[in-house]
């Protein structure tokens, strides 16, 4: 009688700091290539594509 059987496999968004409207911005911690977040950013920046692929890994795809 449950209709919430994927409830628990949806991907949490993680939270990110501000973007910045200019540079110098951080680089991503896992490939290096600029963020669009400030150098002083807290936390772990990610670029958009690192991004889009820890999303996937979080999502429930096995
Ligand atoms: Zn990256």
């Amino acid at each position: 009688m449950t209709m919430e059987s994927g409830a628990f496999c949806a991907p949490e968004p993680a939270p990110r700091p501000p973007k910045a409207a200019e540079g110098p911005y951080a680089r991503c911690v896992l490939c290096l290539e600029p963020t669009e977040y400030a150098e002083s950013a807290p936390g772990i920046v990610l670029c958009p594509v690192c991004e889009w692929q820890e999303a996937q890994r979080n999502a429930c795809s096995g």
